[in-house]
């Protein structure tokens, strides 16, 4: 199938029941409604022109339209460029023309960022491949076109006559990484590996027509477009977005006023909801699922959620943009503690594999690389034969960059990625570890581990610490909590209480920009 196909089978078998509830816009629309408002966009689009294979980028955050536009996309096989809507002038400037966008859907602005003096400035000279621009927001911008001109009345022969061509190996979206470890990059998915992904994921959360999924994760990145919209579309569940970007109140008012089922996030986030001193004047008993991924998702944390969120049947994912995303996931009737300290067991239809340094599989329980194959591995970094023969092999295996271990009864556990293992002093260290391990300190919200250059060791551990609100702590304290409880070698050398780590807008800790603060700041 493709997504386009997906979404009429949608609007023919829910049409009435809800599917998109944009909260800080006051929009709410049913399956048909949405079906509807895609054809109108679909045909706007193909009367600019754009064909099968263009590429179309999206550089706003979360709202109606994001997903409109997504979907209009696919039915007429454009590719879906997302954009961080985090980006500046610089980065935007490289992203659209790395992947030769030539149509680009804005908004005015976000936070405090004016996109269209952004636009202004990089003007057709920067930007030289761009045919078009609209801007959404209410306000008419000159030389830009309103989001309105975009929606033609529906031309369904000729939208059909696309849709007719279009097959679920093409190309649909350019996702970009996050950025964790250093500069995105950017994943060409299919529709086939994104609509799968979000089926078997709706499948795990068992998700229904009736469900109500929160969804503040941005929808630039894989979380919200796939596992949040897609899972939502091919399991009928209605998407519900509490704002324009994360922020834990919204999402806990989005929760309690739509009885929202299902609410997902990365682990910071849910940290936050489970810090917010008024957590319990919030009505969270609809609540029954959700999805914790993108980052190690700590013990204490997950216990929290199934308690105090009522949560029970929350699971954990993992996976990468670049698996569109997720290869593995726990089960809601997976035993308590597989659920809470483990990443669940390998999706269906993909496989997986631990190998060592020198590419062969491991015996079970053995830490090495994780290594995934099957439907949802992407084509290929845009553009970039040389990256992505580096990232999938001869074979067809997606290496991960992350260490791992699978058990006997096939439960994988993450322990860090390659590029965050500290090595002091011949001794291999993993951050994860460390920071489970600080978290069962009461005063300690949120901690992140990582290494800096170090004289004589080669490497020291560095702690960034963000204290409970209201708590007292220092440095000391950490430090006499980590004293006779964790091995020597691993007891930070540099504590710091911070009052936030360097995040991506997936709300992701970028642990090389931390530890470039702190080299600076020790040298
Ligand atoms: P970049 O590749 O640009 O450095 P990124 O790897 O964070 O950024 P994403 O594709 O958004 O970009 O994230 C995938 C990565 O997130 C995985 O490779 C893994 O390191 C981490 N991850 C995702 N889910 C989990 C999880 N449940 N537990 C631990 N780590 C996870
Ligand atoms: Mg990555």
């Amino acid at each position: 199938k493709t997504i386009g196909q997906a979404l009429h089978d949608a609007a023919r078998e829910w049409g009435g029941d809800l599917a998109l509830v944009s909260r800080h816009q006051g929009i709410r629309w049913t399956w048909a409604e949405l079906d509807h408002e895609v054809d109108r966009v679909a045909t706007g689009l193909l009367d600019r022109g754009v064909a099968k294979g263009d590429r179309v980028g999206i550089w706003a955050p979360n709202c109606a339209e994001w997903t409109v536009l997504q979907f209009a996309t696919a039915r007429i096989g454009a590719i879906l460029v997302t954009i961080n809507p985090a980006y500046r002038t610089s980065e935007v400037e490289y992203a659209l023309n790395k992947v030769g966008c030539t149509f680009l859907v804005s908004a005015a602005s976000f936070k405090s960022s004016d996109y269209v003096a952004m636009l202004r400035e990089l003007g057709q000279e920067k930007l030289p491949m761009l045919r078009g621009i609209v801007v959404l927001g209410a306000k008419q911008h000159d030389g830009f076109e309103p989001w309105e001109s975009l929606r033609a009345d529906p031309d369904m022969e000729r939208i059909e006559a696309v849709a007719a061509t279009l097959h679920q190996n093409d190309a649909i979206n350019i996702q970009f990484t996050s950025g964790t470890t250093g500069f995105p990059k950017g994943a060409t998915l299919t529709h086939r590996n994104i609509l799968n992904n979000g089926h078997f994921t709706a499948r795990t959360i068992k998700l229904g027509h009736r469900d109500r999924i929160c969804i503040p994760v941005p929808l630039y990145h894989c979380f919200g477009m796939v596992l949040g919209n897609l899972a939502s579309l091919t399991s009928g569940a209605a998407m519900v977005y509490p704002g324009e970007a994360y922020d834990p109140k919204l999402a806990l008012e989005a929760v309690q006023a739509e009885g929202c089922t299902a609410l997902y996030g990365v682990p910071t986030m849910f940290i936050t909801i489970l810090a917010q001193p008024d957590l319990d004047d919030y009505d969270v008993s609809t609540l029954r699922t959700g999805i914790m991924a993108g980052s190690p998702c700590p013990v204490t944390t997950m216990r929290q959620v199934m308690d105090r969120l009522n949560m029970g049947e929350v699971t954990i994912g993992y996976g990468m943009t670049e698996t569109s995303p997720l290869t593995t996931q726990t089960a809601t009737d997976d035993p308590i503690e597989e659920r809470v300290g483990t990443v669940g067991r390998v999706h269906p239809h993909a496989e997986a594999k631990i190998v060592g340094l020198d590419g062969e599989p491991l015996p079970i329980g053995q830490q090495g690389e994780y290594c995934s194959r099957g439907y949802a591995v992407m084509l290929g970094y845009w553009d970039d034969t040389a990256k992505t023969a580096e990232a999938i092999d001869a074979d067809g295996w997606m290496h991960s960059g992350d260490l791992a271990t699978m058990d006997e009864n096939g439960y994988v556990r993450i322990t860090g990625r390659i590029k965050d293992m500290i090595i002091r002093g011949g001794e291999n260290i993993y951050p994860r570890e460390i920071e489970e391990f600080l978290l069962t300190h009461p005063a300690i919200q949120d901690a992140q581990v990582f290494g800096v250059s170090d004289e004589k060791f080669g490497e020291e551990v560095c702690a960034w610490v963000i204290a409970r609100g209201g708590e007292a702590l220092g440095p000391e304290d950490v430090l006499a909590h980590c004293k006779g409880r964790i091995a020597h070698y691993k007891v930070p050398r540099h504590v710091r209480i911070v009052e936030a780590f360097a995040m991506t807008v997936t709300g992701k800790a970028q642990k090389f920009e931390m530890r470039k603060m702190m080299e600076a700041e020790l040298a």
